[in-house]
């Protein structure tokens, strides 16, 4: 139970804490680069796969073509005379725009008969390699099909050209073999023998193996990711290659649907993601702000000095503050979940303190204004506590228990205790001092009652020895006159000095009930001791019958003589009649207050009365306007009365003076009757 701070994060808990996030993303990041790149590499390989198709087609479509070329050549040329061929052989040029020239030649490859193309301007610059021409149809010959020589560059009305021959073995039944040749340009081919699907999306190329291009058609685009396919047409004799360089279709960022929708799914993820991080970072807030407000009320909790404790419904404790474990002594592992009688609870209450627990709960009330128990710490010392309860209600509205503050009042109960000790001393003092102020009127009265008996005595003394001898009757009657007053004047003694001696006593009296009759007449003798001095009578107006009031009788003794004192006083210097009045009556229970009915007490003066600006400080403590007075009279008066439960008040007297009343609650029936003595 430490007071909690706001815990403040190390930089191994950030980690911690963002590490998983870290990770995720990274992840994710991760499997969506992966899965574009396949979306990617996928589009990229139907791309080439496509092209490679193409390719394969075109070569085919090539290689028919040549063939059916080759056959065209060498059935026109089987079945024509020199004459004819010429002829013949121009309706197969216009036919065939890719060649340029045809020639029929011998066994000896001695030229027989030629035609250039009707599409030239001017006839091919001639003889070809003849080597290599005579290689290729030494091979035809061989194979019997169609052969190609490699082919060369010539320069043909100020353009360059690739010019391939093919090699044709003519060998009718009926004549000897010749040879047809026919002299492809390279250009020619793919313009006119490829079929213009396979040009319109791609640079179609004729090349050598290691790559040199010697024709081509259509030219790659630039910036555009380039798919090249090369496959060989595989002519007998020359190992033409045919590259094909697509940028159709060439992959961007969005190939098609899939790659659309892995980048779209990724963008959904992470805006997700995104989502998700801010989410995090509001839970994170909202539980940085729940650690602070817990810690604040921790904090709160720790350093009250209120006790606090918890009970759920079944009466098990559930929690405690540290300042109720402090009060009672007790560790909080040794009252959570305790049920029944706490450890703390006095062993004779624990019954009382379980029905009062037990009816509490059954009414479900609470007890806000407090009520006041006896507790018992581990140590076996008591303390009394004011316990406050309220249901504990949860945020839904669920009664789960109950929450009890706990006050210890030792303290108040020492300040009360020092309070009444020091009112006390206070008020025996003030005795004192009335005692002191009429030590000279005691003596005189007391000087009268001795003074009697001394005289009485020596008349008895001198009657005696006569009334002894002679056994007179009259004489013994005076003798037995003169010992009664005796008797009546010690008793008056005694009872001025009784009167002096019961208000000096420390009054520390339990409540009691007295008559108020009995309470008069016990300051009666001393009221009379002043009056008398001032030449004032006193009137006392209490019916015997009226009930007996609740109190400690020496304090509203005082309380009386205070007031008749300070009313004899006002009448010193006044002038006209002088009488002193003190009664009781019956007074009607205030609005308000217990049905207990009140007697008021009244000590009416005949003096000078009391003027507004006396009247201002009347009851404060040390006001006086008398030369020898202590001002506490009337203070101690209204702090005794209100002791009792009763209020002290004035009102002025017509025609003069001034009426003190004051109010003291009537005794119950069970409370003590005790008949004072006067
Ligand atoms: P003390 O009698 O020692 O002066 P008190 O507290 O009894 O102290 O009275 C305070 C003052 O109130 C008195 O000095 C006096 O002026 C005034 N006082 C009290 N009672 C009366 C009364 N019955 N008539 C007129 N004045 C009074």
């Amino acid at each position: 139970m430490t007071p909690a701070a706001a815990p403040a994060r190390t930089p191994t808990q950030k980690l911690r804490r963002w590490l998983p996030w870290g990770l995720l993303v990274a992840l994710v990041a991760a499997l969506l680069g992966t899965l574009l790149w396949l979306a990617r590499s996928y589009e990229t390989e139907q791309v080439q796969r496509a092209l490679e198709r193409d390719n394969a087609d075109a070569v085919a479509d090539l290689r028919h073509a040549l063939t059916a070329d080759a056959q065209a050549l060498r059935r026109m040329t089987a079945a024509a005379t020199p004459p004819q061929w010429e002829a013949a052989a121009q309706e197969l040029l216009i036919a065939h725009p890719a060649w340029l020239r045809l020639e029929w030649r011998n066994a000896g490859l001695h030229p027989r008969a030629a035609g250039d193309s009707p599409f030239a301007s001017q006839p091919l610059p001639l003889p070809a390699d003849p080597a290599a021409l005579q290689d290729a149809c030494f091979e035809a010959r061989q194979s019997g099909a169609a052969s190609f020589a490699p082919s060369r560059f010539m320069l043909r009305e100020g353009l360059g050209v690739e010019v391939m021959p093919m090699c044709v073995l003519v060998a009718p039944s009926n004549a000897p073999q010749t040879y047809a040749i026919a002299y492809y340009a390279l250009d020619g081919v793919l313009d006119y023998m490829l079929d213009e699907n396979y040009k319109r999306r791609q640079s179609v190329s004729l090349t050598e193996p290691d790559g040199t291009r010697l024709a081509s058609h259509g030219a790659p685009r630039r910036g555009a990711r380039i798919f090249t396919s090369r496959q060989t047409l595989d002519l007998p004799g020359n190992p033409l290659v045919l590259r094909m360089d697509g940028w159709r279709g060439a992959p961007n960022l969005f190939p098609d649907v899939l790659s659309v929708t892995v980048t779209l799914l990724a963008a959904a993820l992470a805006v997700v993601l995104v989502m998700l991080g801010r989410d995090f970072r509001r839970r994170q807030q909202a539980e940085d702000e729940l650690a602070d407000a817990l810690a604040f009320r921790k904090a709160m909790e720790d350093s009250l000095v209120t006790g606090l404790r918890a009970l759920d419904l079944q009466g098990r404790i559930t929690y405690v503050n540290p300042a109720f474990c402090a009060m009672v002594g007790y560790a909080p592992e040794e009252l959570i979940g305790r049920s029944g009688p706490a450890p703390y609870w006095p062993a004779e209450l624990t019954d009382a303190y379980t029905r009062r627990r037990a009816a509490r709960q059954a009414t479900g009330g609470s007890t806000l204004q407090g009520i006041e128990s006896e507790y018992q710490r581990k140590d076996g010392t008591r303390l009394p506590v004011l316990l406050i309860e309220a249901p504990l209600i949860t945020a839904t509205g669920k009664h789960s228990g109950w929450m009890s503050a706990v006050l210890d009042l030792s303290e108040q109960r020492r300040v009360q205790e020092r309070q009444r000790a020091a009112q006390e001393r206070l008020q025996a003092a003030a005795r004192l001092a009335a005692v002191g102020e009429m030590a000279s009127l005691l003596s005189h009265e007391l000087n009268q009652p001795l003074a009697a008996i001394s005289s009485y005595a020596n008349g008895s003394l001198n009657l005696l020895p006569g009334a002894w001898q002679t056994g007179d009757a009259a004489q013994l009657a005076d003798v037995r006159l003169a010992l009664g007053r005796i008797a009546e004047q010690a008793g008056r003694a005694g009872r001025v000095i009784h009167s002096v001696h019961k208000l000096v006593r420390r009054g520390a009296d339990a409540r009691t009930a007295a008559k108020p009759l009995a309470l008069a007449e016990a300051v009666l003798p001393l009221v009379q001791l002043q009056a008398r001095k001032l030449g004032a009578g006193v009137d006392v107006r209490i019916p015997p019958e009226l009930p007996s009031v609740s109190c400690e009788p020496v304090m509203v003794e005082q309380v009386l003589l205070n007031l008749a004192r300070n009313g004899l006083q006002a009448m010193a210097a006044a002038p006209g009649e002088r009488v002193l009045t003190l009664s009781a009556e019956c007074a009607s229970p205030d609005a308000g207050a217990a049905a207990r009915p009140w007697v008021a007490f009244s000590v009416t003066d005949t003096g000078e009365g009391i003027s507004p600006d006396v009247a201002e400080q009347l009851f404060t403590p040390f006001f006086t306007t008398k030369a020898e007075g202590m001002g506490m009279g009337l203070s101690l008066c209204r702090t005794v009365v209100e002791q009792h439960g009763g209020t002290l008040g004035y009102t002025p007297n017509t025609p003069r003076g001034t009426i003190f009343r004051f109010t003291l609650p009537v005794a119950l029936e069970h409370e003590n009757q005790e008949e004072l003595q006067v």
